[in-house]
């Protein structure tokens, strides 16, 4: 009797020290990179991109169209999360055939021309932007760094780590994980289409952009892939989120807007809809 209630009492002392270690975890997770780390390494990685890529000048109109969407949206977010997290978005665009958009930690986003140009009217492509600014405003790189680590070392290593340590974020480590290599968790993902579904309708959008988008990149996916498939997968059972969630909001969205000419700078593709200045 005696031994088993020893047993029990040792087996409350662990549970407490777990319970106590998680709740240190929550409440300060040192593994978690910081706002201005994500803020750094985003930065730093832009520049990388910049090098390596042919990113457009700031004259071309498509990037100004991405900068005027982009810059509406982060009008939107409120004024407590910019204070609490001060990132710093920037929009820009790659001249590539790659069909992909990504976002980087702390507020860079790269769209590239191959997703762009299939891309048939501004709802499609604020879809696109409402789910890759959600990444960045949810911090969803610097949690699934977060995560990553914990894994590895995993609880006992990590009881230990935290009580010698209170910001054990390694800031090259990290830097390797920034292109790709954590890809980002189904809840996530999910994450990003409903914060984004919701910021697009807030700005007056037509969240069955975001859906078709979805759409498209399933039927080009049977040519060989789109790249942003790669890191976002499962494109029917989105739309199919996506479309439950317009039919349950009970509204009806205004129509869907075409994408016009920037002021100078543009060459449109024939087809576009509104090429006479109507839009
Ligand atoms: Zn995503």
């Amino acid at each position: 009797m005696a031994a088993a209630r020893h047993v029990k009492c040792r087996m409350r002392v662990v549970t407490t020290l777990l319970l106590v270690g998680t709740a240190a975890l929550a409440l300060a997770d040192p593994f978690r990179p910081s706002i201005s780390d994500q803020i750094k390494l985003g930065k730093e990685a832009a520049e990388q991109v910049r090098k390596k890529e042919k990113v457009l000048p700031d004259t071309d109109g498509r990037v100004k169209e991405l900068r005027r969407l982009g810059k509406m949206l982060v009008d939107l977010i409120p004024a407590k999360e910019k204070k609490d997290r001060p990132f710093v978005y920037s929009f820009d665009v790659v001249e590539s055939k790659e069909v992909n958009a990504f976002a980087l930690p702390g507020g860079p986003i790269f769209f590239y021309t191959g997703l762009l140009d299939k891309l048939k009217n501004e709802d499609e492509v604020v879809g696109i932007l409402g789910h890759e600014m959600t990444h960045i405003r949810n911090q969803h790189w610097a949690s699934a760094y977060a995560d990553n680590m914990k894994r590895q070392l995993g609880i006992v290593a990590i009881l230990t780590i935290v009580k010698a340590n209170n910001d054990i974020f390694n800031m090259a480590g990290a830097a390797d994980t920034v292109f790709g290599s954590l890809p980002y968790s189904r809840k996530h993902e999910s994450e990003a289409d409903t914060v984004g579904f919701d910021l697009m309708v807030q700005a007056g959008y037509n969240p069955q952009g975001m859906a078709d988008v979805f759409t498209m990149l399933g039927k080009v996916s049977k040519g060989g892939g789109p790249e942003f498939l790669n890191t976002h997968p499962d494109s029917a059972n989105r739309v199919k989120a996506i479309e439950k969630r317009i039919k349950d909001s009970g509204k009806t969205f205004p129509p869907e807007r075409p994408r016009k000419p920037e002021a100078t700078g543009v060459t449109w593709k024939k087809g576009w809809a509104t090429l006479g200045g109507k839009g």
